[in-house]
Protein backbone atom coordinates (compact mmCIF):
# COMPACT_ATOMS: atom_id res chain seq x y z
CA UNK A 1 0.00 0.00 0.00
CA UNK A 2 0.94 3.49 -0.82
CA UNK A 3 2.31 5.89 1.79
CA UNK A 4 -1.28 7.72 1.12
CA UNK A 5 -3.51 4.95 1.76
CA UNK A 6 -1.43 3.90 4.95
CA UNK A 7 -3.34 7.40 5.94
CA UNK A 8 -6.70 5.77 5.07
CA UNK A 9 -8.53 3.60 7.77
CA UNK A 10 -9.74 0.52 5.97
CA UNK A 11 -13.06 -0.74 7.14
CA UNK A 12 -14.92 -3.94 7.50
CA UNK A 13 -16.70 -5.43 4.41
CA UNK A 14 -20.71 -5.78 5.97
CA UNK A 15 -23.91 -6.31 3.95
CA UNK A 16 -22.13 -5.76 0.78
CA UNK A 17 -21.15 -1.82 2.20
CA UNK A 18 -17.56 -0.93 3.25
CA UNK A 19 -18.09 1.08 6.41
CA UNK A 20 -15.62 2.07 8.81
CA UNK A 21 -18.73 3.32 11.41
CA UNK A 22 -17.66 2.17 14.89
CA UNK A 23 -17.35 5.38 16.04
CA UNK A 24 -20.92 5.81 16.08
CA UNK A 25 -21.22 2.60 18.15
CA UNK A 26 -20.41 1.08 21.68
CA UNK A 27 -16.93 0.61 21.74
CA UNK A 28 -14.77 -1.97 22.66
CA UNK A 29 -15.28 -3.04 26.79
CA UNK A 30 -11.51 -2.90 27.61
CA UNK A 31 -11.09 0.75 26.27
CA UNK A 32 -8.86 -0.13 23.48
CA UNK A 33 -8.48 2.16 20.40
CA UNK A 34 -10.38 1.99 17.40
CA UNK A 35 -8.30 1.30 14.89
CA UNK A 36 -5.20 -0.42 14.59
CA UNK A 37 -2.37 -1.14 12.19
CA UNK A 38 -0.81 -4.22 9.99
CA UNK A 39 3.09 -3.83 10.63
CA UNK A 40 5.53 -5.25 8.11
CA UNK A 41 7.35 -8.08 10.27
CA UNK A 42 10.53 -7.53 8.34
CA UNK A 43 11.09 -3.85 8.68
CA UNK A 44 8.39 -2.33 11.41
CA UNK A 45 6.94 0.28 9.74
CA UNK A 46 3.21 0.73 9.35
CA UNK A 47 1.34 -0.89 5.94
CA UNK A 48 -1.85 0.76 6.82
CA UNK A 49 -4.58 1.43 9.24
CA UNK A 50 -7.74 -0.89 10.03
CA UNK A 51 -11.00 -0.10 11.99
CA UNK A 52 -11.36 -2.51 15.00
CA UNK A 53 -14.28 -4.50 15.00
CA UNK A 54 -16.66 -4.20 17.69
CA UNK A 55 -19.57 -6.22 18.97
CA UNK A 56 -21.83 -4.07 17.05
CA UNK A 57 -19.57 -4.86 13.53
CA UNK A 58 -20.40 -8.63 14.52
CA UNK A 59 -23.89 -7.92 15.21
CA UNK A 60 -23.97 -6.04 12.22
CA UNK A 61 -22.45 -8.37 9.50
CA UNK A 62 -24.29 -11.29 11.53
CA UNK A 63 -27.87 -10.07 10.70
CA UNK A 64 -26.56 -9.48 7.14
CA UNK A 65 -25.66 -12.85 6.57
CA UNK A 66 -28.96 -14.05 8.19
CA UNK A 67 -31.04 -11.88 5.55
CA UNK A 68 -29.03 -12.95 2.81
CA UNK A 69 -29.37 -16.31 4.06
CA UNK A 70 -32.88 -17.80 2.08
CA UNK A 71 -32.01 -15.71 -1.23
CA UNK A 72 -28.34 -17.83 -1.46
CA UNK A 73 -29.80 -21.15 -0.13
CA UNK A 74 -32.09 -21.09 -2.85
CA UNK A 75 -29.28 -20.12 -6.00
CA UNK A 76 -28.25 -23.85 -7.81
CA UNK A 77 -25.00 -24.73 -5.65
CA UNK A 78 -23.06 -24.10 -9.98
CA UNK A 79 -24.41 -20.58 -9.71
CA UNK A 80 -23.42 -19.76 -6.20
CA UNK A 81 -19.47 -21.56 -7.50
CA UNK A 82 -19.94 -18.98 -10.41
CA UNK A 83 -18.77 -16.08 -7.82
CA UNK A 84 -16.01 -18.22 -6.90
CA UNK A 85 -14.82 -19.02 -10.31
CA UNK A 86 -14.09 -15.31 -10.92
CA UNK A 87 -12.09 -15.52 -7.55
CA UNK A 88 -9.69 -18.36 -8.74
CA UNK A 89 -9.15 -16.30 -11.98
CA UNK A 90 -8.06 -12.96 -10.50
CA UNK A 91 -5.86 -15.26 -7.17
CA UNK A 92 -3.79 -16.61 -10.48
CA UNK A 93 -3.48 -13.22 -12.47
CA UNK A 94 -2.82 -11.63 -9.43
CA UNK A 95 -0.31 -14.31 -8.29
CA UNK A 96 3.08 -12.45 -7.77
CA UNK A 97 1.53 -9.60 -6.58
CA UNK A 98 -0.45 -10.93 -3.99
CA UNK A 99 2.63 -13.29 -3.00
CA UNK A 100 4.72 -10.18 -2.34
CA UNK A 101 1.95 -9.02 0.00
CA UNK A 102 1.47 -11.88 2.06
CA UNK A 103 5.38 -11.91 2.23
CA UNK A 104 4.98 -8.18 3.08
CA UNK A 105 2.30 -8.75 5.88
CA UNK A 106 3.62 -11.86 7.48
CA UNK A 107 7.21 -12.12 6.75
CA UNK A 108 6.85 -15.43 4.89
CA UNK A 109 9.73 -15.87 2.34
CA UNK A 110 8.80 -14.89 -1.51
CA UNK A 111 8.19 -18.39 -2.78
CA UNK A 112 6.03 -19.45 0.47
CA UNK A 113 4.13 -16.16 -0.22
CA UNK A 114 3.10 -17.16 -3.57
CA UNK A 115 2.49 -20.88 -2.51
CA UNK A 116 0.11 -19.06 -0.03
CA UNK A 117 -1.88 -17.62 -2.45
CA UNK A 118 -1.53 -20.85 -4.88
CA UNK A 119 -2.62 -23.20 -2.23
CA UNK A 120 -5.76 -20.85 -2.13
CA UNK A 121 -7.06 -20.71 -5.43
CA UNK A 122 -6.41 -24.90 -5.18
CA UNK A 123 -8.68 -24.48 -2.60
CA UNK A 124 -11.04 -22.45 -4.60
CA UNK A 125 -11.02 -25.03 -7.38
CA UNK A 126 -11.85 -27.55 -5.94
CA UNK A 127 -14.53 -25.95 -3.71
CA UNK A 128 -16.23 -24.30 -7.22
CA UNK A 129 -15.64 -27.54 -8.78
CA UNK A 130 -17.66 -29.77 -6.22
CA UNK A 131 -20.64 -27.83 -7.25
CA UNK A 132 -20.71 -30.44 -10.35
CA UNK A 133 -20.47 -33.34 -8.55
CA UNK A 134 -22.17 -35.92 -6.64
CA UNK A 135 -24.00 -34.44 -3.47
CA UNK A 136 -25.12 -36.83 -0.66
CA UNK A 137 -25.85 -40.89 -1.46
CA UNK A 138 -28.35 -43.33 -3.34
CA UNK A 139 -28.05 -45.76 -0.74
CA UNK A 140 -30.25 -49.57 -1.04
CA UNK A 141 -33.49 -49.37 0.63
CA UNK A 142 -34.64 -52.28 2.80
CA UNK A 143 -38.23 -51.71 1.42
CA UNK A 144 -38.98 -52.46 -2.35
CA UNK A 145 -40.45 -49.71 -3.40
CA UNK A 146 -38.77 -47.57 -1.30
CA UNK A 147 -36.17 -44.79 -2.65
CA UNK A 148 -33.46 -43.77 0.20
CA UNK A 149 -30.87 -40.95 -0.11
CA UNK A 150 -28.56 -39.03 2.09
CA UNK A 151 -28.79 -35.40 1.22
CA UNK A 152 -26.89 -32.02 2.15
CA UNK A 153 -28.12 -29.05 3.18
CA UNK A 154 -26.05 -26.15 4.01
CA UNK A 155 -26.39 -25.11 7.83
CA UNK A 156 -27.07 -21.32 7.45
CA UNK A 157 -24.83 -18.90 8.83
CA UNK A 158 -20.80 -19.89 9.08
CA UNK A 159 -18.59 -17.83 11.22
CA UNK A 160 -14.95 -17.97 10.06
CA UNK A 161 -12.15 -17.21 12.45
CA UNK A 162 -8.56 -17.50 10.93
CA UNK A 163 -4.59 -17.23 11.93
CA UNK A 164 -2.04 -15.01 10.30
CA UNK A 165 0.26 -17.53 9.16
CA UNK A 166 -1.66 -18.59 5.96
CA UNK A 167 -3.62 -15.28 5.37
CA UNK A 168 -4.85 -15.86 2.15
CA UNK A 169 -5.34 -20.34 2.00
CA UNK A 170 -6.84 -20.73 5.27
CA UNK A 171 -9.74 -18.00 4.54
CA UNK A 172 -10.29 -19.68 1.47
CA UNK A 173 -10.52 -23.53 3.10
CA UNK A 174 -12.98 -21.86 5.22
CA UNK A 175 -15.21 -19.88 3.18
CA UNK A 176 -14.90 -21.45 -0.49
CA UNK A 177 -17.02 -24.50 0.54
CA UNK A 178 -19.03 -23.05 3.16
CA UNK A 179 -20.09 -20.20 0.17
CA UNK A 180 -20.95 -23.00 -2.77
CA UNK A 181 -22.61 -25.41 0.20
CA UNK A 182 -25.06 -21.85 0.33
CA UNK A 183 -24.15 -20.70 3.69
CA UNK A 184 -23.60 -17.05 4.42
CA UNK A 185 -20.47 -15.97 5.94
CA UNK A 186 -19.02 -13.63 8.79
CA UNK A 187 -15.02 -13.95 8.89
CA UNK A 188 -13.10 -12.75 11.67
CA UNK A 189 -9.33 -12.29 9.90
CA UNK A 190 -6.18 -12.37 12.30
CA UNK A 191 -5.39 -8.86 13.46
CA UNK A 192 -1.44 -9.19 12.04
CA UNK A 193 -3.12 -9.47 8.43
CA UNK A 194 -5.70 -7.38 7.60
CA UNK A 195 -4.08 -6.12 4.10
CA UNK A 196 -4.79 -9.59 3.27
CA UNK A 197 -8.17 -9.77 4.10
CA UNK A 198 -9.02 -6.53 2.93
CA UNK A 199 -7.77 -7.83 -0.47
CA UNK A 200 -10.13 -10.87 -0.04
CA UNK A 201 -13.02 -8.86 0.91
CA UNK A 202 -12.35 -6.74 -2.45
CA UNK A 203 -12.42 -9.62 -4.29
CA UNK A 204 -15.73 -10.91 -3.26
CA UNK A 205 -17.11 -7.56 -3.65
CA UNK A 206 -15.67 -7.68 -7.40
CA UNK A 207 -17.11 -10.81 -7.99
CA UNK A 208 -20.32 -9.11 -7.19
CA UNK A 209 -21.26 -11.48 -4.37
CA UNK A 210 -24.83 -10.73 -3.32
CA UNK A 211 -25.06 -7.96 -0.57
CA UNK A 212 -25.24 -10.03 2.79
CA UNK A 213 -23.72 -13.17 1.65
CA UNK A 214 -19.74 -12.67 2.68
CA UNK A 215 -19.24 -10.32 5.43
CA UNK A 216 -15.62 -9.08 7.14
CA UNK A 217 -15.30 -7.09 10.28
CA UNK A 218 -11.67 -6.79 11.10
CA UNK A 219 -10.32 -6.97 14.84
CA UNK A 220 -9.31 -8.93 17.78
CA UNK A 221 -10.27 -12.23 19.76
CA UNK A 222 -12.94 -9.67 21.16
CA UNK A 223 -14.96 -9.38 17.67
CA UNK A 224 -13.91 -13.43 16.91
CA UNK A 225 -15.57 -14.35 20.57
CA UNK A 226 -18.80 -11.82 19.28
CA UNK A 227 -18.73 -14.57 16.47
CA UNK A 228 -18.98 -17.85 18.35
CA UNK A 229 -20.79 -16.44 21.11
CA UNK A 230 -24.09 -15.61 18.79
CA UNK A 231 -26.72 -17.81 18.55
CA UNK A 232 -27.46 -16.92 15.04
CA UNK A 233 -23.99 -18.52 14.27
CA UNK A 234 -24.56 -22.53 12.93
CA UNK A 235 -20.81 -23.67 12.28
CA UNK A 236 -18.03 -21.82 13.32
CA UNK A 237 -14.62 -23.18 11.30
CA UNK A 238 -11.50 -21.81 12.99
CA UNK A 239 -7.83 -22.33 12.29
CA UNK A 240 -5.45 -21.39 15.23
CA UNK A 241 -3.67 -22.18 18.72
CA UNK A 242 -5.20 -24.87 21.12
CA UNK A 243 -5.31 -22.18 23.85
CA UNK A 244 -8.23 -20.34 21.57
CA UNK A 245 -9.76 -23.68 19.69
CA UNK A 246 -9.77 -25.84 22.76
CA UNK A 247 -12.30 -22.71 24.83
CA UNK A 248 -14.15 -21.94 21.22
CA UNK A 249 -14.56 -26.24 21.01
CA UNK A 250 -15.68 -26.70 24.83
CA UNK A 251 -17.90 -23.34 24.33
CA UNK A 252 -19.97 -23.93 20.98
CA UNK A 253 -19.25 -27.27 20.40
CA UNK A 254 -21.07 -28.38 23.70
CA UNK A 255 -24.30 -26.67 22.16
CA UNK A 256 -27.18 -28.19 20.69
CA UNK A 257 -27.51 -26.97 17.05
CA UNK A 258 -24.48 -25.19 16.83
CA UNK A 259 -21.17 -26.67 15.88
CA UNK A 260 -17.46 -25.68 16.13
CA UNK A 261 -14.50 -27.18 13.56
CA UNK A 262 -11.36 -26.53 15.18
CA UNK A 263 -7.74 -27.11 13.79
CA UNK A 264 -5.23 -26.09 15.87
CA UNK A 265 -1.15 -26.54 16.46
CA UNK A 266 1.34 -29.20 16.77
CA UNK A 267 4.38 -30.72 18.52
CA UNK A 268 5.43 -32.27 14.72
CA UNK A 269 8.08 -34.85 15.01
CA UNK A 270 10.36 -36.43 12.06
CA UNK A 271 11.48 -40.13 12.64
CA UNK A 272 14.64 -41.21 11.31
CA UNK A 273 15.46 -44.30 11.33
CA UNK A 274 18.71 -46.58 10.77
CA UNK A 275 17.29 -47.43 7.51
CA UNK A 276 17.03 -43.55 6.18
CA UNK A 277 18.47 -41.91 3.08
CA UNK A 278 20.56 -38.56 5.38
CA UNK A 279 20.57 -36.69 2.69
CA UNK A 280 16.85 -36.77 2.07
CA UNK A 281 16.52 -36.96 6.43
CA UNK A 282 18.12 -33.64 6.77
CA UNK A 283 16.52 -31.58 3.49
CA UNK A 284 13.09 -32.42 5.59
CA UNK A 285 14.06 -30.98 8.93
CA UNK A 286 15.79 -28.11 7.42
CA UNK A 287 12.63 -27.40 5.53
CA UNK A 288 9.86 -28.06 7.73
CA UNK A 289 12.10 -26.63 10.91
CA UNK A 290 13.03 -23.61 9.60
CA UNK A 291 11.39 -22.72 6.65
CA UNK A 292 8.52 -19.84 7.10
CA UNK A 293 10.83 -19.76 10.71
CA UNK A 294 9.05 -22.73 11.86
CA UNK A 295 5.75 -20.46 11.96
CA UNK A 296 3.46 -23.09 10.72
CA UNK A 297 1.48 -25.53 12.36
CA UNK A 298 2.71 -28.55 10.84
CA UNK A 299 6.38 -27.32 11.67
CA UNK A 300 8.88 -30.29 13.37
CA UNK A 301 9.83 -29.11 16.49
CA UNK A 302 11.28 -33.14 17.52
CA UNK A 303 13.61 -34.88 15.54
CA UNK A 304 13.41 -38.50 16.55
CA UNK A 305 16.94 -39.98 15.18
CA UNK A 306 18.13 -43.54 15.70
CA UNK A 307 21.72 -43.79 17.62
CA UNK A 308 23.32 -45.44 13.99
CA UNK A 309 22.50 -41.86 12.43
CA UNK A 310 22.27 -39.94 15.02
CA UNK A 311 25.82 -38.35 14.99
CA UNK A 312 26.44 -37.81 11.59
CA UNK A 313 22.33 -36.39 10.92
CA UNK A 314 22.96 -34.07 13.90
CA UNK A 315 26.39 -32.90 12.05
CA UNK A 316 24.75 -32.42 9.10
CA UNK A 317 21.61 -30.63 10.59
CA UNK A 318 23.89 -28.42 12.62
CA UNK A 319 26.20 -27.45 9.97
CA UNK A 320 22.87 -25.86 8.14
CA UNK A 321 21.42 -24.53 11.17
CA UNK A 322 24.40 -22.75 11.78
CA UNK A 323 24.49 -20.91 8.00
CA UNK A 324 20.72 -20.75 6.68
CA UNK A 325 20.13 -17.60 5.55
CA UNK A 326 17.67 -15.40 7.42
CA UNK A 327 17.05 -12.41 5.75
CA UNK A 328 14.65 -9.84 3.85
CA UNK A 329 11.41 -12.11 2.89
CA UNK A 330 11.50 -10.38 -0.57
CA UNK A 331 14.60 -11.54 -1.35
CA UNK A 332 14.58 -14.74 -3.19
CA UNK A 333 17.96 -16.02 -1.56
CA UNK A 334 16.40 -15.84 1.75
CA UNK A 335 15.65 -19.35 3.56
CA UNK A 336 13.85 -17.55 6.56
CA UNK A 337 11.93 -14.09 7.17
CA UNK A 338 11.52 -12.57 10.22
CA UNK A 339 8.75 -13.39 13.49
CA UNK A 340 5.57 -11.94 13.16
CA UNK A 341 5.37 -9.67 15.63
CA UNK A 342 7.92 -8.62 19.44
CA UNK A 343 5.20 -10.70 21.10
CA UNK A 344 5.85 -13.43 19.34
CA UNK A 345 10.20 -13.06 19.64
CA UNK A 346 9.20 -12.99 23.17
CA UNK A 347 7.20 -16.17 23.33
CA UNK A 348 10.38 -18.10 21.19
CA UNK A 349 12.77 -16.97 23.61
CA UNK A 350 10.50 -18.45 27.12
CA UNK A 351 10.45 -21.43 25.16
CA UNK A 352 14.38 -21.32 24.56
CA UNK A 353 14.89 -21.15 28.00
CA UNK A 354 12.67 -23.45 28.88
CA UNK A 355 14.38 -26.11 26.92
CA UNK A 356 17.49 -24.95 29.29
CA UNK A 357 16.21 -25.20 32.30
CA UNK A 358 14.87 -28.58 30.94
CA UNK A 359 18.32 -29.53 31.11
CA UNK A 360 18.64 -29.16 26.90
CA UNK A 361 22.22 -29.30 25.36
CA UNK A 362 21.89 -26.43 22.99
CA UNK A 363 24.13 -26.96 19.57
CA UNK A 364 22.69 -24.29 17.88
CA UNK A 365 21.39 -20.44 19.33
CA UNK A 366 21.25 -17.98 17.08
CA UNK A 367 18.05 -16.66 18.83
CA UNK A 368 20.14 -12.85 19.09
CA UNK A 369 21.01 -12.07 15.29
CA UNK A 370 24.78 -10.44 14.63
CA UNK A 371 23.95 -6.91 13.34
CA UNK A 372 25.79 -8.15 10.39
CA UNK A 373 22.88 -10.75 10.00
CA UNK A 374 19.88 -8.62 9.53
CA UNK A 375 19.96 -6.66 6.25
CA UNK A 376 20.09 -3.35 5.72
CA UNK A 377 17.46 -1.13 6.31
CA UNK A 378 15.54 -3.94 8.30
CA UNK A 379 16.52 -3.64 11.17
CA UNK A 380 13.23 -2.43 12.63
CA UNK A 381 12.09 -6.13 11.85
CA UNK A 382 11.05 -9.24 14.62
CA UNK A 383 14.85 -10.95 13.85
CA UNK A 384 15.23 -14.40 15.30
CA UNK A 385 17.51 -17.69 13.91
CA UNK A 386 17.29 -21.00 14.83
CA UNK A 387 18.12 -22.98 18.30
CA UNK A 388 18.82 -26.65 18.32
CA UNK A 389 19.51 -28.80 21.48
CA UNK A 390 19.60 -32.35 22.12
CA UNK A 391 18.11 -33.56 25.13
CA UNK A 392 17.54 -37.13 27.34
CA UNK A 393 13.88 -37.74 26.50
CA UNK A 394 11.74 -38.03 29.50
CA UNK A 395 7.85 -37.90 29.28
CA UNK A 396 6.80 -34.80 30.84
CA UNK A 397 9.71 -32.72 29.81
CA UNK A 398 7.24 -29.02 28.46
CA UNK A 399 9.91 -28.60 25.69
CA UNK A 400 8.95 -31.94 24.10
CA UNK A 401 5.18 -31.35 24.53
CA UNK A 402 4.69 -27.33 24.01
CA UNK A 403 4.05 -25.81 20.75
CA UNK A 404 6.89 -22.89 20.34
CA UNK A 405 6.18 -22.14 16.89
CA UNK A 406 9.05 -20.93 16.10
CA UNK A 407 12.76 -22.20 14.38
CA UNK A 408 13.25 -24.36 17.77
CA UNK A 409 13.87 -27.62 17.79
CA UNK A 410 14.99 -31.17 19.70
CA UNK A 411 16.66 -33.99 19.09
CA UNK A 412 16.40 -37.17 20.44
CA UNK A 413 18.23 -40.30 19.70
CA UNK A 414 16.82 -43.47 19.93
CA UNK A 415 18.27 -47.19 20.24
CA UNK A 416 15.48 -49.60 19.80
CA UNK A 417 13.37 -50.33 16.66
CA UNK A 418 10.54 -48.35 14.74
CA UNK A 419 7.97 -49.53 17.62
CA UNK A 420 10.49 -47.38 20.05
CA UNK A 421 10.43 -44.15 17.80
CA UNK A 422 6.94 -44.49 17.36
CA UNK A 423 6.14 -44.64 21.39
CA UNK A 424 8.42 -41.49 21.82
CA UNK A 425 6.75 -39.83 18.73
CA UNK A 426 3.21 -40.35 20.04
CA UNK A 427 4.13 -38.89 23.13
CA UNK A 428 2.51 -35.48 23.23
CA UNK A 429 -1.04 -34.28 23.85
CA UNK A 430 -0.70 -33.12 19.96
CA UNK A 431 -1.21 -35.27 17.08
CA UNK A 432 -1.44 -32.71 13.87
CA UNK A 433 1.74 -33.80 11.56
CA UNK A 434 4.74 -36.31 11.54
CA UNK A 435 7.07 -37.73 8.48
CA UNK A 436 9.17 -40.82 8.82
CA UNK A 437 12.59 -40.84 6.76
CA UNK A 438 13.03 -44.50 6.02
CA UNK A 439 14.16 -46.77 2.88
CA UNK A 440 13.11 -49.76 4.73
CA UNK A 441 8.55 -50.71 3.94
CA UNK A 442 8.19 -52.53 7.21
CA UNK A 443 9.14 -49.11 9.25
CA UNK A 444 7.25 -47.19 6.88
CA UNK A 445 4.06 -49.17 7.64
CA UNK A 446 4.54 -49.40 11.05
CA UNK A 447 4.78 -45.33 11.62
CA UNK A 448 1.81 -44.91 8.90
CA UNK A 449 -0.25 -47.86 11.09
CA UNK A 450 0.37 -46.19 14.78
CA UNK A 451 1.78 -43.08 14.80
CA UNK A 452 -1.24 -40.77 15.75
CA UNK A 453 -1.30 -37.83 13.46
CA UNK A 454 -3.53 -36.48 10.97
CA UNK A 455 -0.93 -35.94 8.10
CA UNK A 456 1.94 -38.26 7.59
CA UNK A 457 4.53 -37.89 5.17
CA UNK A 458 7.01 -40.50 3.98
CA UNK A 459 10.32 -39.23 2.91
CA UNK A 460 9.44 -36.12 2.22
CA UNK A 461 9.65 -32.63 3.98
CA UNK A 462 6.87 -32.48 6.84
CA UNK A 463 5.06 -29.71 5.10
CA UNK A 464 2.44 -29.51 2.38
CA UNK A 465 -1.37 -29.90 2.04
CA UNK A 466 -3.53 -30.97 -0.79
CA UNK A 467 -7.10 -29.66 -0.98
CA UNK A 468 -8.09 -33.08 -1.73
CA UNK A 469 -7.04 -34.53 1.08
CA UNK A 470 -8.38 -33.71 5.04
CA UNK A 471 -6.18 -31.24 6.61
CA UNK A 472 -6.11 -31.67 10.42
CA UNK A 473 -4.99 -33.39 13.45
CA UNK A 474 -6.18 -35.50 16.37
CA UNK A 475 -5.67 -35.58 20.03
CA UNK A 476 -4.86 -31.92 21.39
CA UNK A 477 -5.03 -30.80 17.64
CA UNK A 478 -8.20 -30.86 15.81
CA UNK A 479 -11.79 -31.95 17.23
CA UNK A 480 -12.77 -34.14 14.42
CA UNK A 481 -13.52 -31.80 10.89
CA UNK A 482 -10.58 -31.33 9.07
CA UNK A 483 -10.26 -28.51 7.07
CA UNK A 484 -10.25 -28.19 3.35
CA UNK A 485 -12.07 -31.57 1.67
CA UNK A 486 -13.81 -32.47 4.75
CA UNK A 487 -15.55 -28.42 6.01
CA UNK A 488 -17.94 -29.98 3.52
CA UNK A 489 -19.26 -31.72 6.77
CA UNK A 490 -18.96 -28.88 9.18
CA UNK A 491 -21.08 -26.69 6.51
CA UNK A 492 -23.65 -28.79 5.86
CA UNK A 493 -26.59 -30.80 7.67
CA UNK A 494 -27.16 -34.40 6.47
CA UNK A 495 -31.03 -35.35 6.15
CA UNK A 496 -31.98 -39.15 5.73
CA UNK A 497 -34.89 -39.16 2.68
CA UNK A 498 -37.01 -41.63 2.20
CA UNK A 499 -39.75 -41.70 -0.70
CA UNK A 500 -42.23 -44.08 -1.52
CA UNK A 501 -42.25 -45.04 -5.16
CA UNK A 502 -44.72 -48.45 -5.14
P1 LIG B 1 -4.58 -17.64 17.55
O1 LIG B 1 -3.90 -16.69 18.45
O2 LIG B 1 -5.29 -18.79 18.16
O3 LIG B 1 -5.60 -16.77 16.66
C1 LIG B 1 -6.41 -17.37 15.67
C2 LIG B 1 -7.63 -16.48 15.45
O4 LIG B 1 -8.49 -16.54 16.60
C3 LIG B 1 -7.28 -15.01 15.26
O5 LIG B 1 -8.14 -14.44 14.30
C4 LIG B 1 -7.54 -14.47 16.66
O6 LIG B 1 -7.74 -13.07 16.72
C5 LIG B 1 -8.81 -15.21 17.03
N1 LIG B 1 -9.09 -15.24 18.46
C6 LIG B 1 -8.25 -15.01 19.50
N2 LIG B 1 -8.90 -15.15 20.68
C7 LIG B 1 -10.18 -15.48 20.37
C8 LIG B 1 -11.34 -15.79 21.14
N3 LIG B 1 -11.31 -15.80 22.48
N4 LIG B 1 -12.49 -16.11 20.50
C9 LIG B 1 -12.53 -16.15 19.14
N5 LIG B 1 -11.48 -15.85 18.35
C10 LIG B 1 -10.30 -15.54 18.96
O7 LIG B 1 -3.56 -18.24 16.46
P2 LIG B 1 -2.49 -17.47 15.58
O8 LIG B 1 -1.39 -16.98 16.43
O9 LIG B 1 -3.16 -16.52 14.66
O10 LIG B 1 -1.96 -18.68 14.66
C11 LIG B 1 -0.97 -19.58 15.08
C12 LIG B 1 -1.57 -20.88 15.59
O11 LIG B 1 -2.42 -21.45 14.59
C13 LIG B 1 -0.50 -21.94 15.86
O12 LIG B 1 -0.82 -22.62 17.04
C14 LIG B 1 -0.61 -22.86 14.65
O13 LIG B 1 -0.14 -24.16 14.89
C15 LIG B 1 -2.10 -22.82 14.38
N6 LIG B 1 -2.43 -23.19 13.00
C16 LIG B 1 -3.09 -24.37 12.78
C17 LIG B 1 -3.37 -24.77 11.48
C18 LIG B 1 -4.09 -26.07 11.19
O14 LIG B 1 -4.63 -26.22 10.11
N7 LIG B 1 -4.12 -27.01 12.10
C19 LIG B 1 -2.99 -23.96 10.41
C20 LIG B 1 -2.33 -22.76 10.67
C21 LIG B 1 -2.06 -22.38 11.98
P3 LIG B 1 -6.42 -12.17 16.97
O15 LIG B 1 -5.78 -12.11 15.63
O16 LIG B 1 -6.87 -10.89 17.47
O17 LIG B 1 -5.58 -12.89 18.00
Amino acid sequence: MSQQATEQVHGHYIGGEWTTSAGDRPQSGDGSEDTFESENPATGETLATFQRGTEADVDAALEAAEDAFEEWRDLSAIDRAEYLWDIYHELRDRHEELGEIVSQECGKEISEGKADVTEAWHMVEWAAGNARHPHGDVVPSEVPGKDAYMRRKPRGVVGCITPWNFPVAIPFWHMAIALVEGNTVVWKPAEQTPWCAQIIAEMMDDAGIPDGVFNMVQGFGDAGAAITDDDRVDTVLFTGSAEVGHEIASKVGGQPGKLAACEMGGKNGIVVTEEADLDIAVHSAVMSSFKTTGQRCVSSERLIVHEDVYDEFKARFVDIAEDVAVGDPLDAETFMGPAIEADHIEKIRQHNELARDEGANVLVDRFELGDEEIPDGHEGGHWVGPFVYEIDYEPDLRCLNEECFGPHVALLEYSGDIEEAVELHNDTPYGLAGAIISEDYRQINYFRDHAELGLAYANLPCIGAEVQLPFGGVKKSGNGYPSAREAIEAVTERTAWTLNNS
